[in-house]
């Protein structure tokens, strides 16, 4: 995903390499470049405008160390900037303390949503929770369908509207078009059966609608999530940051999942959605299988880039 602006950033990098002492001007035209390579990978503007203005200020300022040369410094500096805008550290899921805890998902028509729903659940019945995914995307004609393969193939049962739980219970009748009572029975089902985590896939939409945030932020009254997801596809580029400003104030999600990491888009935009909206990342999608999946951490991500 971020092959050219690593590229970019180590050969930046390189050119400094033969430098014994680095000038005022060398840092800046060290950061011009930096600058460069940042806005063309489709980092948002402001976060870009920060990530410069610390890493010149750092450069300027920065001790002459015994164990780095001047390049490794710059690069040690862009790394802890990296690691910063990517939100510092990893950001544990959230778990309510009694169970069960429930889990939305938001964001886009296809974000990946329905993919990261297995993913998680499959994730976390590893870690030996026992979650219930719920389907509560009633506006895709083939959601449903598609969460109860996910569901199947994660080994974790689904609650759906037209067969009710597992089977056993019809609620065609009652909830069969109504996604906030999906949701809702899907959560007493969760109580009843004793599952200690609940995996709420809602509607997404192609682009945003008032509609589609006033359904969300319904689901969410309705079964009060321990965190809300916000799933983002890291190939939608610059339409990232404005999308995910909207979902920050539809719905308040708690937290960010980057999808489609293992695409070939430019990536900068996601690199942003923590640092514009103040949200973590709390997890990566790296393809279509149910295992290409990773808990996020901003470090990891930034050596990667620098790599
Ligand atoms: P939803 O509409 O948000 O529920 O999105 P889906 O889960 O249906 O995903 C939309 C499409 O993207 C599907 O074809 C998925 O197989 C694909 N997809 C989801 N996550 C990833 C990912 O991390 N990498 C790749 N390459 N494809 C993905």
């Amino acid at each position: 995903m971020f092959a050219t602006l690593s590229d970019r950033l180590t050969s930046t990098f390189k050119n400094l390499r033969t430098k014994g002492k680095l000038s005022e001007a060398d840092i800046d035209a060290t950061v011009r470049e930096i600058r460069r390579a940042l806005l063309d990978a489709d980092v948002a503007v402001p976060v870009v405008r920060a990530f410069t203005g610390a890493v010149r200020e750092r450069a300027l300022s920065a001790e002459v160390s015994g164990a780095l040369n001047p390049a490794q410094q710059v690069v040690k500096i862009v790394n802890d900037e990296l690691v910063s805008i990517l939100g510092g550290q990893n950001r544990p899921l959230r778990l309510a303390k009694t169970p069960p805890s429930v889990i939305m998902l938001a964001g886009l028509q296809g974000a990946g949503k329905t993919t990261l729903a297995g993913k998680l659940a499959l994730h976390l019945r590893g870690q030996g929770h026992t979650p219930l995914l719920v389907a509560a995307d009633l506006q895709r004609p083939n959601a449903v369908t598609q969460l109860e393969v996910v569901g199947q193939r994660a080994g974790v049962p689904v609650f759906a509207p037209h067969r009710g739980n597992q089977g056993s219970e019809d609620l065609s009748g009652i909830a069969g078009g109504d996604p906030v009572a999906v949701a809702r029975e899907g959560l007493a089902t969760a109580r009843a059966r004793q599952h200690d985590v609940v995996i709420v896939d809602t509607a997404g939409r192609l682009g945003v609608d008032a509609d589609l945030m006033q359904q969300a932020a319904d689901i969410r009254d309705a079964v009060s999530p321990d965190e809300i997801l916000f799933v983002i596809d890291a190939m939608i580029g610059q339409d990232a940051v404005a999308t995910a400003q909207a979902f920050a104030e539809g719905v308040d999600f708690t937290g960010v999942v980057l999808s489609k990491l293992d695409g070939d888009a430019r990536g900068g935009a996601a690199l942003s959605v923590a640092s514009v909206t103040g949200r973590p990342i709390l997890f990566a999608s790296t393809g279509e299988k149910l295992t290409d999946f990773e808990v996020f951490h901003p470090d990891r991500m930034a050596s990667r880039i620098l790599d």
